[in-house]
């Protein structure tokens, strides 16, 4: 897949590289901005309105003054108006007096503020000298006047109103000034206020593009990219980031696509590969056949062989030493098969101990060539922590197009070879369409097995045990067998594996203890031998914790006492959940029925393992007593087993007794029972009832006393 690559020349981190540092600039920036920009505007206002307030001020006091003067200089001209009619000493004062009041008007208006530094003063200095002179020139007037001679005392002020007007017309055209000049001012201020306004509107549009540029663009982008990304498309090239948050949001939208291509890869790689071995699934190599039938049919020519193999004894291994281990020894096995096959063929792990090789472009000459290899490569032993581990296998084989045409089709017929070369123990088998029910009917066992029990079809056979010390009758064990109406006779070997994934084994046995314990009964109210009764648990039993409360209820419906009942285990049956099993075996013996290790030698676990567990009996499994006499080796581990046991306080039992020989070794080697084919093979009740009465093992037997045990209802014999 195509992957955004990281930008090649990372973003300096420093500085205003980050939107929030570059926000944060820009805003200060903005912010001494406008309060500079403020900060001026006021003093300019503040400069103005003070400077026109004073001048303003001044320019009243100055115009209050020349009025003042002019009423001063009228008063002046009406004093000599009033002496030019009827001149008198009286009235030249009253002149005079008008003219001193009039020059501290001039006087007064000279002080005003306004008129310093005015650019009139040589009009000023004019006025002031004409106002000096004003004493002397009246008094001459009035001392060259002639009573009645006309002498209009309006000359004699026609410069100083000439001089006032033009200093009226000073003080209002400097009015007009002022005017203009706050209009002028005012308008700078709306002009500021405008630019202002203009000035951050442009800012808020370069924000704007900035922010189109540097955040909402990005993020659209990754917005689309994430969107286009759920739909499967994932070429989309990613921007360059340009500040902290955008590469970060790159980097982190990168990252996640990553990890989700990772992800969907390691799912789809889950989808089809086993987790334990890293081989192709049952699902990926179906895709295979199906791709090689293909490619096979566009040729028109060729074939391929679809072997399946099932390892034995491989659930012993995980039972007694572990998943762990069991593990270990399938990782092994996958690589040996990978390295044996050739790079076109397919190694797939089907589940469990199940392995498959699809082999293209072969005929049946080939395939069986290439099963052969493929068992060979259990030759070996496995070596998983420590340990030689031996599995064997059986493979089925199907060959397509003579044997099916599609790959389920070629599954199903692989399958059914490999449990006809199971069945028969031969490795290897070719699919046979005659041997085709098989598979069918261990599939229909489920059912049938369900509705067996409670109906004739299911029954059980008894197989008698001596006690070597005494030569006699000891006891027998209870063996369940199953007529099938259609199939015949099918070996618990069979179905009782079926009854233990189906879970109905638990029912399956209850039934065969109160069965047994019925027989017992029956065969007590008849006067026959008794001994003891065994009968085989399973290991899912063991997980039951009713189990004890059962077996408990049974012994006292069929009034039989515990010690008669002996319960066969086996090691491995107490590996699942050893506390569990550990937890009901010890139920078990607070009820006082013996506990028997049945097949012993055959598991993993050690007799010292078995000191912690309350057994009382040990089984000698059949495959070291049978070859005992020819086999120097089985004939130790007999020996050696039967003085541990003994050792341990444990009754020892030995089965698969074939011959008179083994009978006699056994003796000889201290051993305390034996069951097997040369003393009786398994019989029906009736039969065991008529061996029971002329055994000479049970001549001369003498059973232990009953204690009071009711007479319940006997059930019928077969
Ligand atoms: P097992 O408990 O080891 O039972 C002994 C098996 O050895 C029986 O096979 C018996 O017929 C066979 N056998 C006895 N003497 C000889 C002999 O001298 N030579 C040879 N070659 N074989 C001998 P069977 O009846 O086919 O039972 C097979 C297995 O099925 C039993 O092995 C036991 O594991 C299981 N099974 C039988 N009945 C029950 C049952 O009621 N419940 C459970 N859970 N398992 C059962
Ligand atoms: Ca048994
Ligand atoms: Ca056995």
């Amino acid at each position: 897949m195509k992957r955004t690559e990281k930008p090649k020349t990372p973003l300096r981190l420093t500085g205003l590289s980050s939107l929030r540092s570059r926000y944060l600039a820009a805003m200060i920036v903005l912010t001494a901005l406008l309060a500079g920009c403020a900060l001026l505007l006021q003093h300019y206002i503040t400069t103005v309105r003070g400077e026109r307030a004073t001048s303003i001020e001044t320019r009243q006091q100055a115009s209050q003054h020349s009025r003042l003067l002019r009423e001063a200089l009228l008063d002046v001209e009406r004093a000599l108006t009033s002496y030019y009619w009827a001149p008198s000493t009286e009235r030249r004062r009253t002149v005079f007096q008008a003219v001193d009041r009039a020059q501290q008007r001039q006087q007064q208006l000279f002080a005003s503020p306004w008129l310093h530094g005015s650019r009139h003063s040589a009009e000023l200095a004019a006025l002031g000298t004409e106002m000096q002179g004003l004493h002397s020139r009246l008094d001459r007037l009035m001392e060259a006047h002639r009573p009645g001679a006309p002498n209009p005392p309006g000359t004699a002020f026609d410069t100083l109103w000439q001089q006032l007007q033009k200093m009226d017309q000073t003080l209002e055209s400097s009015a007009t000034a002022e005017v203009s000049y706050l209009l002028r001012a005012s308008n700078n201020v709306i002009g500021s206020v405008w630019l202002l306004a203009l000035g951050t509107l442009a800012m808020m549009l370069i924000g704007f593009f900035l922010f189109q540029r540097y955040v909402l663009g990005p993020i659209s982008l990754v917005a689309r990219a994430l969107r286009d990304e759920a739909h499967g498309k994932r070429d989309l090239v990613l921007p360059l980031p340009a500040t902290t948050e955008t590469q970060h949001l790159v980097e982190a939208f990168t990252e996640m696509r990553r990890q989700v291509a990772d992800r969907q890869q390691a799912l789809e790689h889950q989808a089809m590969h086993d987790a334990l071995t890293g081989l192709p699934n049952r699902v990926l190599l179906q895709d295979r056949v199906q791709q090689a039938i293909h490619h096979l049919r566009r040729l028109g020519h060729g074939g391929l062989a679809l072997l399946i193999m099932d390892l034995d004894g491989f659930k012993e291994i995980n039972d007694t030493l572990g998943h762990p281990i069991g593990d270990g020894l399938l990782q092994q096995l996958a690589d040996r098969l990978q390295r044996e096959v050739r790079d076109s063929d397919t190694v797939a792990r089907l589940g469990g101990d199940e392995f498959a090789v699809l082999l293209e472009h072969v005929d049946q000459a080939e395939a069986q060539h290439m099963a052969g290899r493929i068992l060979h490569l259990l030759d070996n032993p496995f070596e998983v922590a420590g340990q030689s581990l031996y599995v064997s296998g059986s493979i089925g084989m199907a060959l397509y197009p003579q044997h099916a045409h599609t790959p389920q089709e070629l599954s199903r017929r692989a399958d059914v070879a490999m449990y006809v070369a199971k069945r028969e123990k031969n490795g290897v088998a070719l699919y046979d369409p005659a041997q085709d029910h098989y598979t069918l009917q261990r599939l229909a066992q489920a059912s049938d097995l369900r509705s067996a029990i409670g109906n004739d079809h299911l029954f059980l056979h008894f197989q008698p045990q001596i006690d070597l010390h005494t030569g006699r009758f000891s006891g027998v064990e209870a063996l369940l067998r199953w007529q099938h109406p259609q199939l015949g006779y099918i070996s618990p070997d069979d179905f009782i594996p079926v009854a233990e994934q189906t879970g109905l084994i638990r029912h399956l046995t209850y039934w065969v203890l109160d069965q047994s314990l019925a027989h017992v009964a029956a065969w007590r109210h008849r006067g026959l031998p008794l001994g003891s009764i065994a009968v085989n648990l399973s290991a899912y039993n063991l997980q039951d914790a009713d189990l004890s409360l059962e077996v408990a209820r049974l012994l006292k419906k069929w009034g039989v006492q515990p010690w008669r009942l002996a319960l066969e285990i086996t090691e491995s049956s107490m590996m699942a959940n050893p506390a569990r099993a550990l937890a009901t075996l010890e139920k078990l013996n607070d009820i006082g029925v013996q506990i028997a290790i049945d097949d012993f030698g055959t598991g993993f676990s050690s007799l010292s393992y078995l000191k912690q567990l309350p057994v009382d009996k040990l089984k000698i499994d059949k495959s070291f007593v049978m070859q005992m006499n020819e086999d120097d080796n089985d004939a130790m581990i007999v020996r050696s087993t039967i003085d541990l046991a003994h050792n341990l306080g444990l009754e020892v039992v030995a089965e698969g007794v074939e011959s008179e020989e083994a009978l006699a070794l056994l003796r000889i080697l201290d051993c305390d029972a034996a069951q097997g084919y040369h003393i009786s093979r398994p019989l029906s009740a009736a039969a065991l009832e008529d061996w029971l009465e002329s055994s000479e093992y049970c001549k001369g037997y003498e059973e232990a006393p009953e204690q009071d045990a009711p007479e319940p209802d006997l059930p019928t014999t077969h």
